[in-house]
């Protein structure tokens, strides 16, 4: 049974409304922040603001916890017993999860119930899996003044991990920050997103009814200036793993090259989503269609420069168009609703500014452009066409549902402008041509390269980009490498 929004607001209401702190859920906090439903502007509950005594207890609770508490003592097949605990407790309240996520971000139902939960449940088992098998290496040297050695290396969690996520989608990206980062042994800090932090707490909650011991897991809700600010300067958090925008990328970065301290940092992106002469137009449509419009393009891999063969630009576009008239926008609890409203004000100022720069810049709108009557943070699914590689529409993240198409003369055209980008993340190429796209993939800048197919993000492989993307992996063996430091032990014999 689908969950109406009424039911929605309800569980929302159960859900805790405050930091998590080694094992204690505290009350009493003055400080509230407004928990807003983007798409009826109303407020749907107060959450409790860490302020920063509390991040220096968080931080503390997660030392004792590795230190002298019972998580620094469990094994790796422990942990990965408690981790496939959570994924089974997520499976069986993943609609409760999805109406939420969809009530506080504005987004359709199907999409955290098909995409979100299912990532987030997966991702919990898979690195239940690698939890007890993160060994080391055993190395042959030349020995030591003499004498024989014995050199072989250990991997050891990197510590107490503060974990800062973003609002598009923050049960599956709390995962991807999560899972490894237990499943490797370390402590972890969450500092959930202001405008979306109810299902992280909810998560929060269920890995504390798995078993985990105090203090494996805090969560510190707050803003960023506030709460995230304070985390990230703690000299006590061994590892930052941000996920959120370049700048705010820029300053974690800042606090932690202070004292040397591990980053992952998940940026944004422009990608590029190639289409060849030789494509099946229809299918990449659909795919392009999706990898724009898909969470109202709210996705750090949205596929938002459209790169199209020129003798093919003219079929594209109206195959494109359609696809955007498909667009249901509208109220997320509605089953006939394909896309619902960005997260708030300040981004639907954002996206509408974009739409304007990019008419003023000289692109047309093919489709779209306009932005209903309120309330809610709506905004029509849109395409630019007429466009070139130096409008800002093609250079800059707009974070909504807004694809630019630029036309291309050949694969060394196509290669050059999408390599022109200051970000590096994701990119996809349509073709029938397996050659070409190995090839065309190899010269592409980009932590991934999707071929006949956007972004098919998988807690198995690899995620991450550079450039203003980011730098560092999560998720797969690099999400373990991620979260431990190796260390070298030599004998000598
Ligand atoms: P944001 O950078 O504004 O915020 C991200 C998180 O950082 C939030 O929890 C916020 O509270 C916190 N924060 C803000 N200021 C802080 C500070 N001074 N110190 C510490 N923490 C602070 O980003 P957003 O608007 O929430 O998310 C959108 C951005 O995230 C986009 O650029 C998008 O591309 C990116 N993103 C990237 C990925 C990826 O995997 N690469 C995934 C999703 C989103």
């Amino acid at each position: 049974m689908r969950t109406s929004r009424a039911e929605a607001l309800a569980i929302a209401g159960a859900a805790p409304h405050g930091p998590l702190i080694a094992g204690e859920w505290l009350t009493g906090h003055e400080l509230m922040l407004q928990v807003v439903d983007p798409a009826t502007e109303e407020t749907i509950c107060e959450v409790a603001e860490a302020n920063a005594e509390d991040v220096d207890r968080a931080v503390a609770g997660a030392r004792d916890a590795l230190d002298s508490g019972e998580w620094g003592r469990l094994s790796g097949a422990e942990r990965g017993r408690l981790l496939n605990r959570v994924a089974d407790l997520l499976e069986e309240s993943a609609e409760s999860f999805a109406a939420v996520e969809s009530l506080d971000i504005g987004k359709p139902g199907f999409e955290p119930r098909f995409i979100d939960l299912p990532q987030a449940v997966d991702t919990f088992r898979h690195f239940a899996g690698w939890a007890d098998k993160i060994h080391g290496r055993t190395i042959p040297t030349a020995g030591y003044l003499g004498r024989p050695t014995l050199n072989y290396t250990v991997r050891e969690p990197v510590g107490v991990v503060a974990a800062i996520t973003p609002w598009n989608s923050p049960t599956m990206i709390g995962s991807w920050k999560i899972a490894p980062a237990l499943a490797a042994g370390c402590a972890v800090v969450l500092k959930p997103p202001e405008d979306a932090p109810l299902t992280s707490l909810m998560l929060t909650e269920l890995v504390q009814k798995a078993g985990f011991p105090d203090g494996a897991l805090s969560a510190l809700p707050g803003r960023g200036p506030v709460t995230g600010q304070a985390l990230i300067e703690h000299p006590g958090v061994d590892k930052i793993s941000f996920t959120g925008s370049p700048q705010i990328g820029h300053r974690v970065a800042v606090a932690a090259a202070r004292g040397f301290r591990r980053t992952t940092l998940e940026l944004g992106g422009k990608s590029p989503q190639i289409v060849l002469a030789d494509a099946d137009l229809d299918a990449a449509a659909q795919g392009i269609a999706v990898g724009i419009f898909a969470n109202q393009g709210e996705v750090c891999a949205a596929g938002s420069r459209i790169l199209v063969a020129r003798s093919v630009y003219d079929e594209l576009v109206d195959r494109l168009i359609a696809r955007a008239a498909e667009v249901r926008l509208g109220d997320p609890f509605d089953d006939a609703t394909t896309m619902g409203a960005l997260i708030n004000r300040t981004q639907l100022d954002r996206v509408r500014s974009y739409i304007d720069a990019g008419r003023s810049e000289g692109a047309e709108v093919a489709t779209g452009g306009g932005a209903p009557d309120g309330p809610g943070y709506f905004v029509e699914p849109t395409i630019f066409v007429g466009a070139d590689n130096s409008m800002r529409i093609a250079r800059e993240e707009i974070f909504g549902p807004v694809g630019t198409v630029i036309a291309f003369d050949g694969d060394d055209e196509a290669v050059a402008i999408a390599n022109d980008s200051e970000y590096a993340l994701a990119a996809t190429l349509w073709t029938a041509d397996v050659s070409r796209a190995h090839t065309l993939a190899g010269r592409i800048r980009a932590g991934s390269v999707a071929v006949n197919g956007w972004a098919p993000i998988d807690p198995r492989l690899p995620w991450g980009g550079s450039k203003l993307s980011g730098a560092g992996r999560e998720l797969g063996w690099a999400g373990i490498e991620a979260n431990t430091e190796e260390k070298t032990i030599t004998i000598v014999l």
